[in-house]
């Protein structure tokens, strides 16, 4: 069955779903995304992903194509039409198609941005079989630009990361700048030692992730003990346990790091407790 997919306000079969050669969002990576996702026909976390998402528009003067509310019933009616339990929801806007190629941002009252949203479905997301053996990282000098806060469609130097990782037969990588780890390709990356959690502190460096936020919440509120500072590759080797977390894969277990494996290979006990509590929470906050 062919998806049906939302483009500049029409819901099409995918074949049909068509962007102009002429898009920046194709031509100059013009754009930003959103991934929400979506357990039993639900979504989690909406608004922290509307919210980021206004918060990304603003820092590239772009406008927004739909209001929080219009944007919650795209969602909804994706989710439904191609009947959607548990997946992915992914939402791009671009700057649009400007009628000639030009750095210079075209003129927003002549140009309207490109809006595109379709689904991804993923059976059982929640109970991925990797949550239960963990993942394994390498890690790789932070080549990317230094605005990193803002969710870009400009994701070469992530994908370039993540085929170093699957190369040498890990499953991601772990970026580093000036001796300290940034965050993974498309997560945010934590270590836990003596019982303390530990994930790079929020600035232009690494992406606000929407889980990441969650988690540390959901971690003090369970009287976990959290650090937000940056570590370096040998402090997480040298770490009881590791994670990352993201949309997509919620809080997942990493056992290995450049070759070293972390509690014995294993899933450590905080990594797993805290996907417990995310996928809980979460699930009583879905709309
Ligand atoms: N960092 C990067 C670089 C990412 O691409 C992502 C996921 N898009 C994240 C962190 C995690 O963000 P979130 O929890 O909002 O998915």
């Amino acid at each position: 069955m062919s998806r049906i997919v939302y483009v500049n306000g029409a819901y099409v079969p995918e074949e049909e779903a068509n962007v102009s050669v002429f898009d920046r969002g194709f031509l100059f990576a013009d754009g930003v995304y959103e991934v929400t996702s979506v357990l039993d026909g639900r979504l989690v976390d909406f608004d922290g992903h509307a919210a980021r998402l206004a918060r990304s528009l603003g820092e590239l003067e772009m406008e927004s194509p739909a209001s929080r509310d219009e944007l919650l019933e795209i969602h909804r009616e994706i989710v439904s039409r191609n009947q959607v339990k548990d997946g992915l929801v992914y939402l791009q806007v671009t700057r649009g198609a400007a009628a000639d190629r030009d750095f210079a941002y075209p003129d927003p009252e002549e140009v309207s941005p490109t809006i595109v949203v379709f689904t991804q479905s993923k059976p059982g997301l929640a109970d991925a079989p990797q949550s239960k053996v963990g993942i394994k990282v390498i890690s790789v000098p932070d080549l990317r630009w230094k605005r990193r806060d803002i969710k870009t469609v400009q994701l070469l130097y992530p994908s370039m990361g993540k085929m170093l990782a699957k190369k040498d037969g890990c499953d991601d990588a772990w970026m580093i700048e000036d001796g300290l780890v940034t965050e993974g390709t498309s997560n945010n990356a934590y270590i836990v030692k003596d019982g303390v959690i530990v994930t790079r502190n929020l600035s232009n460096d690494i992406l606000h992730g929407i889980t990441r936020a969650a988690v540390l919440r959901f971690a003090k509120e369970a009287q976990m003990q959290v650090q937000e500072r940056p570590f370096t590759i040998e402090e997480a080797q040298a770490a009881d346990e590791a994670f990352i977390t993201s949309a997509s894969t919620f809080v997942m277990p990493v056992v290995e790091i450049d070759g070293l494996e972390l509690g014995g290979g294993k899933p450590g006990p905080v990594a797993t407790r805290l996907r417990e509590i995310y996928l809980d929470e979460s699930r009583k906050n879905t709309v």
